[in-house]
C-alpha cells in the first residue's frame, strides 16, 4: 500500500464536501442552511437529531453526541467504517485527486451501493412533564452556566433581574451538571430540553456536543420514540402568553436571550426567544407569533444576515416582522469578531464600557438633541446616550420618515440641478 504524501491528504480534506460524502451513505433533506437525516453514528430511526453543515464542514448528532468532518463521518459510520488511509482513498476516488497507489481496486469497493432511504413518518410530538422542569429547576445553583451568568457585571438594575430572568426562563440543571434551556410551548406544554455544558468562562464546552434531556437515560425510558419525537419550539415561548404587548426579539442562542432579558430592561417591552441555533429555526415555530399578531425582530449575528433574509422571505409578506441589524452595526467593533452577536457586544460594552462609540445614535440622536420635546412622544424613559439602545417601533417609524425626507430632498435638489446647472 502505498504511502499518501501530505499535501495529497490537505488536497482531499479540502475538496470533500460534507453534504456530498455524507449524502453517499444516507439520505439527506434540507433543511435551511443545514441537511438531516437519519443518524449514521447510531440506530436512529427519527429525522431531527443528526444534521449536516455544509458551511462548517460538518455533521453532527444531537443524540449520540457524535460529529465531526467528512473523514470523521467515513471512519465512524455504524456500517462499514473505513480506516483512515481508506476514508483518504475514498474521497481521492470521489473527488478524482490522484493517489499513487497500486490498491487501486480495492478502494474502488468503497463506495456505497445506495444510501439509506428516510423514513417519513408522521409523529406525535413528545410532551414532557412539568415535574421534570420543576426538578431541573431546582438544581441549578451548582451549574457552572448559572454561576457564570450571575457573576457577570450587571448594573443594579440589572442585577435585580437576574434572578427573574434564570426562573421565567426555567433555566435548571441536570444531573450531570449540564445546564437545561427549556423548551415549552405558548400552552405551557415542556417539548424537551436542550442540555448544554459550559466552562467557568461562560464559553460552551469544545469536546462535548449539544444533548436533549428527552434521550437522556430515566427520561427516554418513559417515552416511546418509535411513535414520538421531538419538536421545536422556541426557548422562552412560554412566557409570550405573560407578556402580551412584548415586542419579540429572536436570537440564535439561548445565552444571548438570557443575556439581553436581563440587560435590555422590562420583559414586557422586550421579550427575547432563541431557536437554539438557525439549523433548528423553522418557519412552523412562527405560527403562534402570526397568529397573536405580534411585532417580532430577528436579530442574526453579524455573520448571519442572508441566511435571516432567507427566513424571512419564507414568512407571510404582511407579517410585522423585521431583520434587525443596527445594533450590530453601530456598536460591533474588530475585536469582537466577525461572528459575533448582540450579546458578545454587550458583553463586551459590559467590561469595557470606554469602548461604546462616542455618537449615539445617530439620527434619531441628533433629532432628540435638537427637539427634545419630540422625545417626549417618542418615548420618554429613552436616553440617546444610553449604550445598549433599541428603537421602539415609534422611533423607527420615525427614523424611516427622516430618512425618506432626506432621500426626497435629495431627489429634488437633483432635480434642481439638473434644471438650473451650475455655472
Ligand atoms: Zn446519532
Amino acid at each position: 500500500m502505498a504511502h499518501i504524501d501530505k499535501i495529497t491528504e490537505e488536497k482531499i480534506k479540502d475538496a470533500a464536501r460534507i453534504e456530498e460524502v455524507v449524502g453517499d451513505f444516507v439520505q439527506l433533506r434540507k433543511r435551511g442552511v443545514e441537511y438531516q437525516g437519519l443518524c449514521p453514528f447510531h440506530d436512529d430511526h427519527s429525522i431531527g437529531s443528526f444534521s449536516v453543515n455544509p458551511s462548517k464542514g460538518i455533521c453532527m448528532c444531537f443524540s449520540c453526541g457524535k460529529g465531526g468532518d467528512a473523514l470523521y463521518f467515513l471512519m465512524n459510520k455504524r456500517e462499514n467504517p473505513l480506516s483512515y488511509p481508506d476514508a483518504l482513498r475514498y474521497l481521492a476516488d470521489k473527488y478524482h485527486i490522484y493517489i499513487d497507489d497500486n490498491d487501486h481496486e480495492r478502494w474502488k469497493n468503497l463506495r456505497p451501493v445506495n444510501p439509506t432511504p428516510i423514513r417519513f413518518t408522521q409523529k406525535e410530538p413528545i410532551y414532557l412533564s412539568r415535574d421534570i422542569v420543576r426538578e431541573t429547576t431546582r438544581s441549578k445553583d451548582d451549574i457552572n452556566f448559572v454561576q457564570w451568568f450571575r457573576s457577570l457585571e450587571w448594573d443594579s438594575q440589572q442585577r435585580e433581574r437576574v434572578e427573574s430572568v434564570l426562573w421565567q426562563y426555567c433555566v435548571g440543571g441536570w444531573r450531570d451538571g449540564r445546564v437545561t434551556f427549556w423548551q415549552i410551548d405558548e400552552t405551557g406544554r415542556p417539548h424537551s430540553a436542550k442540555l448544554m455544558r459550559y466552562q467557568d468562562n461562560g464559553k460552551r464546552s469544545r469536546t462535548e456536543n449539544p444533548g436533549w434531556l428527552h434521550y437522556q437515560e430515566g427520561i427516554r425510558e418513559r417515552l416511546d420514540l418509535e411513535k414520538c419525537a421531538h419538536q421545536s419550539c422556541f426557548f422562552g415561548a412560554h412566557l409570550l402568553k405573560k407578556y402580551p404587548n412584548a415586542i419579540v426579539n429572536i436570537v440564535e442562542s439561548e445565552k444571548t436571550a438570557l443575556i439581553m432579558a436581563v440587560s435590555k430592561g422590562s420583559l414586557e417591552d422586550n421579550l427575547w426567544l432563541a431557536c437554539g441555533g438557525l439549523q433548528h429555526f423553522k418557519i412552523d415555530m412562527m405560527k403562534p407569533l402570526f397568529e397573536q399578531k405580534r411585532t417580532v425582530y430577528l436579530w442574526p449575528d453579524r455573520d448571519g444576515m442572508n441566511d435571516w433574509l432567507d427566513k424571512r422571505k419564507q414568512m407571510p409578506k404582511d407579517a410585522d416582522v423585521r431583520i434587525y441589524t443596527r445594533f450590530i452595526e453601530h456598536y460591533w467593533i474588530e475585536d469582537d469578531g466577525p461572528k459575533a452577536d448582540v450579546a458578545d457586544i454587550t458583553l463586551r460594552l459590559m467590561d469595557h464600557p470606554e469602548t461604546a462609540p462616542k455618537q449615539s445614535p445617530e439620527l434619531v440622536g441628533k433629532i432628540i438633541a435638537k427637539n427634545p420635546e419630540i422625545n417626549k412622544l417618542v418615548d420618554p424613559d429613552w436616553n440617546a446616550n444610553e449604550p445598549f439602545y433599541m428603537l421602539t417601533p415609534l422611533q423607527q417609524r420615525l427614523h424611516d420618515a427622516v430618512e425618506r425626507n432626506k432621500k426626497l430632498k435629495k431627489q429634488q435638489k437633483d432635480i434642481d440641478n439638473d434644471r438650473e446647472p451650475k455655472e
